[in-house]
């Protein structure tokens, strides 16, 4: 089936679907393979419940007679194509956004600011992936006047593809740090993938938007031309941290101090981004401030907690050496409480550098004044050698019975760790 044909049966079609479990009548069904799995075995099954069509590519399941099923030899790059078939269509500036932390909540923080002028859709929750990205442009309609789309990569070459198929017109990276390190064989090759948005923006005369205070990125655009400098003092969007104890505050070019609902200082980054873009497309700048206050991240992303006298920042989302990095130096700055606590555990997908980044945390919860500093689980049993006072636990039972048995007062504590420690188990032993 040729593309056109495929996107006349995607326009009639209510929406997309990729998992039986949540499929809505009338959507059009693709039958991913996953590691485990083979989706084509649920193509009748997606009919059943209501699907228009089914598109696989296992003849086995292939039903001649039915002119619901749509054969193609390859379901993921059918699924690309005609995202990028459908992008083509729509005559609207879609900003890209990348880079190893702070997507989601940018991403976040730019829709509220561009919804305020624009009808805008952006990725939903994390969908930033080879298959995310092309579900993020099929739910884009025909009214939408602005996309945002969150882009992630765990390998060279990742972004590159995903720019091919979501088109940007406008981009930025949040930052280039030190996040799935194992994927991309170091630094220099996360530096590598995240540089292929910038060139595919400056190939197809796309705007780079810049965050003049990052040294890596600013000196990365010292030859382009015109990329858009954010936050440059003397311009309107300028705006610049007052402080983040507990929560942001910023000011903004006449002088006017805004409080928000944001923990930690990086967080200021992604609000001069958003900003910086919402002036870039004239959205008026009371309303983009306002938009800004009103927002409060979730899902564990630096969220504040109150349990009896202690008060608990909650970064439990993820981890790596570079957010890690930001959480411990805005930590150390806080106050509020008498004494400090830090729970830290693994960093995962750091490969090779496993252990000197550890040994490296260690090193850096030891600059600060910090009453009790816990390690929990296995890798970063290395951050002891810089850290010999911290308190150890291999395994995250024994750090709950002695959070029990500790009945802490008076404490500010930071709670962080890569997903997969599920760190958020721990505030309820608090
Ligand atoms: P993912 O790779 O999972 O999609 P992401 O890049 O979308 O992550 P967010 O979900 O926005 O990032 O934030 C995750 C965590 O990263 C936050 O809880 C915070 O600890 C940290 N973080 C957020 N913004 C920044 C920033 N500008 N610089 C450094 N760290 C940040
Ligand atoms: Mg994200």
């Amino acid at each position: 089936m040729d593309i056109q044909e495929l996107y006349q049966k995607y326009k009639t079609a209510t929406g997309i679907s990729t998992d039986t479990r949540n499929i809505q009548k009338g959507n059009m069904y693709f039958a991913l393979k996953g590691p485990s799995f083979n989706a084509n075995e649920f193509a009748q099954k997606a009919l059943d419940l209501g699907a228009s069509y089914v598109v696989i590519d296992d003849e086995k399941y292939f039903r001649q007679n039915d002119g619901r099923y749509i054969w193609v030899p390859d379901v993921l790059t059918a699924l690309q194509d005609l995202a990028r078939h459908h992008r083509q269509q729509l005559p609207i500036p879609v900003f890209a956004i990348t880079g190893s932390n702070g997507k989601t909540t940018t991403k976040e923080l730019i829709y509220l600011v561009m919804s305020q002028k624009y009808l805008t859709y952006a990725t939903r929750g994390n969908l930033n992936n080879h298959i995310g990205v092309p579900l993020t442009l099929l739910a884009i309609t025909d009214d939408v006047e602005f996309a945002i789309v969150e882009m992630g990569a765990n390998k060279v070459g990742d972004i590159a593809e995903l720019c091919n198929i979501a088109l940007p017109t406008h981009g930025m990276i949040t930052n280039i740090g030190k996040a799935h390190l194992e994927g991309f064989g170091g630094f220099e090759g996360v530096l590598r993938a995240k540089t292929e948005l910038y060139e595919y923006l400056i190939k197809h005369g796309g705007k780079i938007f810049v965050n003049s205070q990052d040294p890596t990125l600013s000196n990365m655009v010292k030859r382009m031309d015109h990329p858009f400098l954010y936050p440059t003092e003397g311009d309107d969007y300028y705006c610049e941290l007052v402080s983040a104890d507990p929560f942001v505050k910023y000011k903004t070019a006449d002088g006017t101090v805004h409080p928000t609902q944001m923990l930690g200082a990086f967080n200021y980054e992604n609000i001069a981004a958003a900003l910086a873009i919402g002036d870039f497309f004239k959205v008026p700048e009371p309303k983009a401030t306002e938009a800004v206050g009103n927002y409060a991240p979730a899902n564990m992303r630096s969220q504040l907690i109150e349990k009896r006298t202690n008060l608990i920042i909650l970064d439990a989302y993820n981890a790596n050496p570079t957010s890690m990095e930001g959480a411990i130096r805005n930590f150390g700055e806080m106050t509020g409480r008498k004494y400090k606590m830090v729970i830290l555990g693994d960093m995962y997908e750091l490969g090779t550098y496993a252990e000197a980044e550890h040994e490296k945390l260690g090193e850096l919860v030891s600059l600060y004044q910090i009453e009790k500093v816990c390690f929990t689980g296995q890798l970063v049993s290395a951050a002891l050698k810089k850290a010999p006072n911290a308190l150890y636990f291999p395994d995250p039972f024994s750090l709950r019975n002695w959070l029990q048995d500790s009945q802490l007062e008076d404490y500010l504590i930071l709670i962080k760790g890569s997903r997969g420690m599920k760190m958020e188990g721990l505030v309820e032993f608090i």
